[in-house]
């Protein structure tokens, strides 16, 4: 199964329609999501989120790249709040990419023990310190020499180009995906990377001057409502014009 082409086109009522053509069987795989659609959506997640969104101290517009970058790492696989906690220690035990890159990798993974994973983000974090070191502290603004970074993959690389760069990328993980799946209608295939619906969903969603923001209040409403196990459709403010929300709410 492989996708093809992202393919807009205009209605009677004005409206572009997203449709995407995958190499599949039309019935189960041609979507059509209007860029109305779309709008409300980025509306009614602002909305929910200038009420109800969380705060972090890595969301503070004065954050240095590279703690943004770092913690989006940390962040892989481990709660936000747990990241929080040990946001403060972390920064001060290393402040930039050269005390990073200058400890001994146990003296990394010690200090990451608490937030899990430690064995394998110690060695991706000092090897990327060395390369952002030799960089004098520059990301590049290829996406391909972006990609060929240590420890960046398609998740990394897209917060790289939004947090660092400002360009309008999806922080797409499963609880994007959650959301995105259970308000617009479900991938295609398992792999979120690979799954050209989710793919154009995400990056028109995100397609705004308030990129940061609505991503931010994807991943909260993701958290706080619409989680994983169990999605309070009751009280969510999406709910008229979600896909799950209206067939589990009437
Ligand atoms: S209505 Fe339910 S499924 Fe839809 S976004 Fe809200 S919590 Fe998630």
């Amino acid at each position: 199964m492989h996708a093809t082409r992202v393919n807009p086109s205009q209605t009677s009522r004005g409206a572009i329609i997203i449709k995407l053509h995958l190499d599949v069987e039309p019935s189960e795989n041609h979507l059509n999501i209007s860029k109305d659609d779309i709008s409300l959506f980025q509306k009614l997640v602002l909305g929910w989120a200038g009420q109800h969104g969380r705060s972090f101290p890595w969301r503070r517009a004065r954050e240095s790249h590279y703690r943004v970058v770092v913690t989006e790492l940390l962040l892989q696989r481990t709660k936000a709040e747990t990241v929080r906690n040990y946001y403060g220690v972390f920064f001060s035990q290393f402040p930039n990419w050269k005390a990073l890159a200058q400890a001994p990798k146990t003296e990394i993974g010690n200090a990451l023990k608490p937030l899990g994973l430690w064995q394998r983000k110690a060695p991706v974090l000092k090897q990327l310190a060395n390369e952002m070191v030799a960089r004098n502290g520059r990301f590049p603004q290829r996406r391909e020499q972006i990609d060929s970074l240590s420890g960046v993959g398609q998740y990394i690389g897209n917060a790289i180009e939004l947090l660092c760069q400002h360009r309008s990328k999806p922080l797409l993980d499963a609880s994007m995906a959650r959301v995105l799946e259970r308000y617009f209608g479900p991938r295609m295939l398992v792999d979120i990377r690979h799954d050209s619906y989710l793919q154009a969903l995400s990056h028109h969603v995100v397609d705004h001057d308030q990129a940061r923001e609505i991503n931010w209040a994807i991943l909260d409403l993701g958290a706080l409502v619409c989680r994983n196990r169990s999605p309070s459709c009751g009280e969510c403010k999406l709910r008229m014009t979600c896909k799950t929300g209206q067939a589990t709410t009437v």
